[in-house]
């Protein structure tokens, strides 16, 4: 309900859980809640045809995958059909928490910042070292040296 009055146009103007970016899986026979954010869109069902146990039930892979599949009627807006993604209830200003976060008094979900600096610095790196790899390539060692030295020179 909170995820799908914060994403109403205007925001907070209707709620509608069918119109929610997260679902949860419920067995409370026995007391199982699982919550699943919904993913990516993708055009065609998977061949993923793993079957999870948990607690001698069974559950399909498509009972936790976030997609927006056709598959199934989940993660699609229901008057459009258009998918919808998890944006983490980006705002300006950001919350402090994503709206699910803060509606959850139990405390089932927590909001956790992940650090991604070292990825995104070994990204770069990759890419200035594909670019040299085929100035090398195309052009051999001493001219791109030379080339460094002129441009710094300058
Ligand atoms: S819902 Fe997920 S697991 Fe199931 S077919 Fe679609 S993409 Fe595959
Ligand atoms: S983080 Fe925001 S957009 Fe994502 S499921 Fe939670 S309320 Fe919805």
């Amino acid at each position: 309900m909170a995820c799908s009055a914060f994403h109403a146009v205007p925001k907070y103007s209707s709620i509608n859980p069918a119109r929610a970016r997260i679902r949860v899986v419920i067995d409370e026979l026995k007391d199982i809640y699982v919550p699943v954010r919904a993913g990516e869109y993708t055009q065609a069902e998977c061949n993923g045809r793993n079957i999870y146990v948990i607690d001698g039930k069974e559950y399909s892979e498509c009972s936790f995958c976030g997609a927006s599949c056709p598959s199934r009627n989940y993660f699609k807006e229901p008057d459009s059909g258009l998918p919808l993604k998890c944006d983490m209830c980006e705002d300006e200003p950001p919350l402090s928490e994503p709206m699910c976060v803060q509606a959850c008094v139990f405390g089932a979900l927590t909001y956790v910042e992940r650090e991604e600096e070292v990825e995104e610095e070994e990204e770069v790196r990759g890419e200035m070292e594909v670019g040299l790899e085929v100035l090398v390539n195309k052009h051999g060692l001493k001219k791109v040296k030379d080339a460094f030295a002129r441009i710094s020179k300058g």
